[in-house]
């Protein structure tokens, strides 16, 4: 793979101070632009750092944002509570339709904003046609990366102008620090450093050396969760408990052609409803044992997350059941135990509730 080959020569040049740039920092960047085939970057403290920033730097009061209704819960807090404050509109569509993305677009409509798979409906988007619709309108096209890593998608192959990581997930992937990077054209990159350099969301270089060690070992973590993933999301569909199960490469996903299209393996997140709703819930959170409950995604250890008392608690309920998070799913991000043990813990937890 690209991160054998050596991308970067460490040089100093041109590091003045790091709120600018910073040679470690920048060897981070370079290896994330080499998996994404980006032409340049920049790294922030945090994923929202990298969203907000970004934002900042290209939306001007007047402008419209068109973003699939499903975005991480931050990301939908900033459009939804501080947006209006800046005179900068926004509106969702279903990026599920052509039609209905196109008639959403409206003349001062700056930037369309994505994230695919979708957290935590794993709804996977057609970057081939949105990438062309962006590119007719002269619209900014932003993807969130999060979820498949550049090893299992890369937008900027599609059309994306820029690609958004919070990179404290799975390229991280082992729960130790916070970071965050956008990548993409490179005079698009201009902007948000010449914006980022002053208003103070860098990285900090502890944080990027971490990063840069964390992506020598992003394929080999990320073939071992898609390979669990998979064989959990086949056993689950078997389980009388279990109302559906949701995995991008499964055929049953109602995507499963876009992303045998553009991603090369689903990814480490797998979700499911059980059919007792909350109280079936709250029972087999309980009976697990290996997983722990938390809402935190992409770490070495499995992870077992009730998306509509956690991550996704701030929606109303309509606004939870338009995106398919009912009172009964389960978001499970699929560690790098062995596959029997993670499947033993689920399978006695999802037997205990007696179905
Ligand atoms: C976690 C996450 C973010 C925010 O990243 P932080 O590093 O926590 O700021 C953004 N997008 C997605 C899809 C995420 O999962």
């Amino acid at each position: 793979m690209r991160l054998t080959k050596k991308t970067t020569t460490i040089s100093t040049a041109g590091s003045s101070y790091s709120r600018f740039i910073n040679p470690t920092v920048r060897e981070f960047i370079d290896k994330v632009c080499a998996l994404e085939g980006a032409e340049d970057g920049f790294a922030t403290a945090t994923g929202m750092a990298a969203i907000f920033g970004t934002f900042m730097t290209f939306m001007n009061s007047g402008d419209h944002l068109l973003s699939s209704p499903a975005v991480f819960g931050s990301t939908h807090t900033i459009l939804t509570k501080y947006f209006g404050r800046w005179g900068m509109q926004y509106s969702y569509a279903d990026f599920s339709s052509e039609a209905a993305v196109r008639a959403a677009i409206r003349p001062n409509t700056k930037m369309m904003y994505l994230e695919t798979p979708t957290n935590p409906g794993l709804d996977v988007y057609d970057l081939e046609w949105i990438g062309r619709v962006c590119q007719e309108h002269n619209i900014l096209l932003v993807v969130d990366n999060c979820f498949a890593t550049p090893l299992l998608q890369t937008p900027i192959s599609y059309g994306a102008d820029l690609v958004i990581h919070s990179a404290t997930k799975w390229m991280e992937g082992q729960g130790r620090v916070l970071g965050g990077i956008v990548v993409g054209k490179k005079e698009l990159v201009r902007e948000v450093y010449l914006f980022c350099r002053q208003t103070g969301p860098s990285l900090s270089p502890f944080n990027a050396w971490v990063l840069s060690k964390s992506l020598e070992t992003l394929d080999v973590r990320m073939q071992r969760h898609c390979d669990n993933a998979e064989v959990l999301a086949a056993r689950l569909e078997q389980h009388p408990a279990v109302n559906w199960v949701k995995y991008p490469t499964l055929p049953s996903h109602p995507h499963y052609a876009i992303a045998k299209k553009q991603m090369c393996r689903g990814g480490g997140i797998v979700v499911f409803e059980l059919k007792g709703g909350r109280d079936a819930c709250t029972r087999f959170m309980n009976s697990l044992q290996l997983l722990t409950l938390t809402s935190n995604l992409g770490d070495t250890r499995s992870i077992a997350t009730h998306p509509a008392s956690t991550t996704h608690s701030k929606l109303t309920e309509e606004e939870r059941l338009a995106l398919g998070i009912t009172q009964g799913v389960i978001r499970i991000s699929v560690g790098l135990e062995h596959i029997s043990d993670i499947q033993a813990d689920i399978v006695q937890a999802l037997d205990g509730l007696g179905v």
